[in-house]
């Protein structure tokens, strides 16, 4: 088996080419330097023989803590100005970890990967999901903590999610899902990135997936699970994935990004938008793109 990992930030807003200003180029730059780094956070994990779900939860930690992404440190606000943050964490084996409107806490993916290892419930929301995490020992931060100047400035109605998809030595699939969802969204919005099917998916017959992008299409038509459908119905990979894309746009005209990986090492990465920073890791080989 061939270890492998991929990661994004955000099929939405990354400015660029002939006509971009500075301050986007240096967006652009810091969204690509982001993402390797996750990637390197992942792939390490990997190559210490870890499982994939520690990969891909390791790869959006790293995403969390870095202002430039829309998820953990920096997350857009909401139209009343706090941070709510929904997050998401699936293995192959079909175990899955949820929170959504999850107030005070940089490492939304780490309350989810909790939930997962509980095994109790899939998915708590709001007050009930800060419980759980100081219960499970996840440390809380005053909101007003989490709120980056960046966060402050924009206002951009679409949004900068990250993501995550690994497969370990084992042929183990895992994906990670983590955003503070569309800015001036209403409290209690919970979008497409914590929906098992929607913002990620994984199953270790098939692949595992991450989306990003438009979260009300993609929730409407299950993106990660179109993906997973057609490798299952015999598609390649990458195939699977810019097919979903056709797809998401001709049934609900929404736009989006996803990234995936196949039990070989395969991996894939396809977005409808301008730009989708991503990167991977195959066999210590670093690899990182924006454009389509
Ligand atoms: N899909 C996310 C949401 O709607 C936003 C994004 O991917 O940028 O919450």
């Amino acid at each position: 088996m061939r270890p492998a990992i991929i990661v994004h930030g955000g099929a939405a807003t990354w400015r660029g080419g002939p006509r971009a200003t500075s301050a986007g180029d240096a967006r652009r730059a810091a969204a690509l330097a982001g993402c390797e780094q996750a990637a390197r956070a992942g792939d390490e994990v990997l190559r210490r023989g870890g499982c994939a779900l520690d990969a891909v939860e390791a790869a959006v930690r790293s995403l969390e803590d870095d202002e430039t992404f829309n998820a953990g440190y920096g997350a857009v606000l909401t139209r009343e100005g706090g941070v709510e943050h929904d997050a998401l964490i699936v293995d192959g084996a079909l175990r899955a970890g949820a929170v959504g409107a999850l107030v005070g806490f940089r490492h939304p993916v780490s309350v989810a990967r909790a939930l997962l290892e509980r095994g109790e419930h899939v998915f708590l929301v709001g007050e009930g999901a800060r419980r759980f995490a100081l219960e499970a020992g996840v440390p809380e931060e005053p909101v007003a903590s989490l709120i980056s100047p960046g966060a402050r400035a924009r206002h951009e109605s679409a949004a900068d999610t990250v993501g995550a998809c690994a497969v370990d030595r084992d042929g183990r699939l895992a994906s990670a899902t983590s955003t503070g969802g569309i800015a001036g969204k209403r409290s209690g919005r919970i979008g497409d990135s914590p929906v098992v099917g929607a913002g990620g998916f994984a199953d270790d017959a098939l692949c595992a997936v991450s989306a990003t992008g438009q979260g009300e299409p993609i929730l409407r038509l299950g993106l990660s699970r179109t993906v997973a459908e057609l490798v299952r119905a015999g598609a390649a990979l990458d195939d699977a994935c810019r097919r979903a894309l056709t797809t998401l746009a001709e049934r609900t005209g929404g736009h989006a990004g996803v990234i995936a990986v196949a039990p070989d090492g395969r991996l894939a990465h396809a977005t409808s938008t301008p730009q989708m920073p991503w990167a991977s890791i195959v066999a210590g080989s670093l690899s990182s793109g924006i454009e389509p």
